[in-house]
C-alpha cells in the first residue's frame, strides 16, 4: 500500500460512521430466529428437572419442593438443549438478548398457587 493509498484510507475512515452500534444504549433489532434467551411457561412446568440435568453450563436450577425454576442468564449459551428435552414443551427461545451486566443475572419463577389452596 503506497503512502497516498494509506492517507486516503485514513481520511475516509475518519469521516465514516462507526460500524458498531452503541449497544445497549441504542436498541438492537433482533432477527426473528435469533436465539436470545430462554423463556418459560411456568404454569405448564412439572419441575421434573430434565432441563437442568441436560444444561451444559449448569444455568438452570429446579426445586421441585418449592416449585421453583430459575436460570442464570449470563451462564446460558443459548444452545437450546433445555428447550428440546422438556417433556411439557414449556420452554422456548425468545429472540431478545439478556442485557449486559457486571454481576450475575438470575431470573426466578414460581408456580402459581391455585386459588383454592392457601399460600405456604
Ligand atoms: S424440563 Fe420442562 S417441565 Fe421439566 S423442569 Fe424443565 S421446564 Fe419444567
Ligand atoms: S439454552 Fe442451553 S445453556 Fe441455556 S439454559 Fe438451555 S440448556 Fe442451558
Amino acid at each position: 500500500m503506497t503512502v497516498l493509498h494509506f492517507s486516503t484510507y485514513v481520511i475516509k475512515k475518519l469521516f465514516q460512521k462507526p460500524a458498531t452500534h452503541l449497544y445497549p444504549i441504542k436498541k438492537q433489532k433482533f432477527f426473528e430466529r435469533t436465539r436470545g434467551h430462554v423463556a418459560i411457561d411456568i404454569d405448564a412446568c412439572i419441575f421434573c428437572g430434565m432441563c437442568s440435568r441436560k444444561c451444559p453450563t449448569g444455568a438452570i436450577g429446579v426445586d421441585r419442593t418449592a416449585k421453583q425454576w430459575d436460570i442464570e442468564r449470563l451462564k446460558c449459551i443459548q444452545c437450546s438443549c433445555c428447550v428440546e428435552v422438556c417433556p411439557k414443551k414449556c420452554l422456548s427461545m425468545e429472540n431478545a438478548y439478556t442485557a449486559p451486566s457486571e454481576g450475575s443475572v438470575k431470573d426466578v419463577f414460581h408456580a402459581r398457587v391455585p386459588d383454592n389452596q392457601p399460600d405456604r
